[in-house]
């Protein structure tokens, strides 16, 4: 009998949150405290992991009441605003900001007229996006909420990075649909292109395995829209943030486990999670013969 655990191997952090999170390690090796403005990542192992190191998630408020100090911007970025309290306050930043994240606030802060935002209501990026628009920016989170547009004026629609593209397509198509004048809708395809192509693999992963089990922390809205994505691709996904949560009842003997997550989860904690289920489930399935497969190791 065999039992293999396979981690996914295009899974782990994305490019923009590897980028912060050692810019955040760099820092920290030379001060003892170093300001976060949000959680550098929506993943509650790691954030701990980098508040021992001296990681300090503080809120806008109290950026407010900061001097002199540094503070970190994560990878989704940060409106104008941000900036100008930052600047008032003397406060030096380490701006983090994902490059791709930092064209797609460019390309809203220069294009004229009805902007769309596809993307969640107060999440950090779609701020940051509704504060390069000036006022001028709706945001729709799924096709229920289109009403909020002027389909008589043009419209140009953006999506924040980490939605799912076929979603977007839909919404789009949508929009065309309630507008008299087609040609008056531009669409910006702004979905990231590595979170686009990890769709496209996870539905391959999900589909090769008899149970997925998707690390994410609970606020990372990409870890959502990835565990709905295997969950409709494999109905024996199950969610985990800790180890703890892995019950054993959901595994039987020669099954293929794969083990994937968000953009914003670290490859050890899938590591961690693959260890941990050979430990766990050694007696459990009495298994003679037992694999796990790595994919490319790096730490995130
Ligand atoms: S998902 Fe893409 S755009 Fe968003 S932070 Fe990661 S690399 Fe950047």
């Amino acid at each position: 009998m065999k039992v293999y655990v396979e981690i996914d191997q295009y899974s782990g952090f994305c490019n923009g949150v590897v980028r912060a999170v050692y810019s955040a390690e760099e820092n920290l090796s030379k001060r003892s405290v170093l300001y976060s403005l949000g959680a550098i990542v929506h993943n509650e192992t790691e954030l701990k992991r980098l508040e021992k190191e001296g990681l300090r998630v503080i809120n806008l408020d109290q950026m407010s009441h900061l001097k002199d100090s540094t503070v970190l911007i994560r990878a989704h970025g940060e409106p104008p605003s941000t900036y100008a309290l930052a600047a008032k306050n003397n406060i030096t930043l380490i701006d983090c900001t994902c490059p791709v994240v930092l064209q797609l606030q460019k390309k809203i802060a220069e294009t004229a007229g009805q902007i769309v935002i596809f993307g969640k209501v107060g999440h950090a990026e779609v701020n940051g996006l509704v504060g390069r628009a000036e006022g001028r920016a709706v945001v729709i989170e799924n096709k229920d909420q289109i009403d909020k547009i002027d389909f008589t004026r043009p419209i140009n629609i953006f999506s924040q990075t980490t939605k799912d593209p076929d979603e977007f397509n839909q919404l789009c198509n949508l929009i065309s649909s309630k507008m008299e004048d087609k040609s008056q809708l531009t669409v910006h395809n702004t979905v990231c292109r590595q979170v686009a192509q990890r769709h496209a693999r996870l539905i391959q992963f999900a589909e090769n395995h008899n149970v997925i089990i998707f690390v994410s922390g609970k606020e990372s809205s990409n870890g959502r829209v990835l565990y709905e994505l295997c969950k409709s691709h494999n109905p024996r996904t199950y969610a985990i943030q800790s180890l703890q949560q892995i019950d054993k009842k959901w595994f039987k003997e020669g099954d293929r486990i794969g083990v994937c997550g968000a953009t914003s989860t670290p490859k050890w904690q899938l590591t961690s999670c693959a260890e941990f289920l050979k430990i766990t489930l050694k007696n459990y399935i009495c298994s003679k013969f037992y694999r796990i497969i790595y994919g490319n190791y790096s730490r995130f």
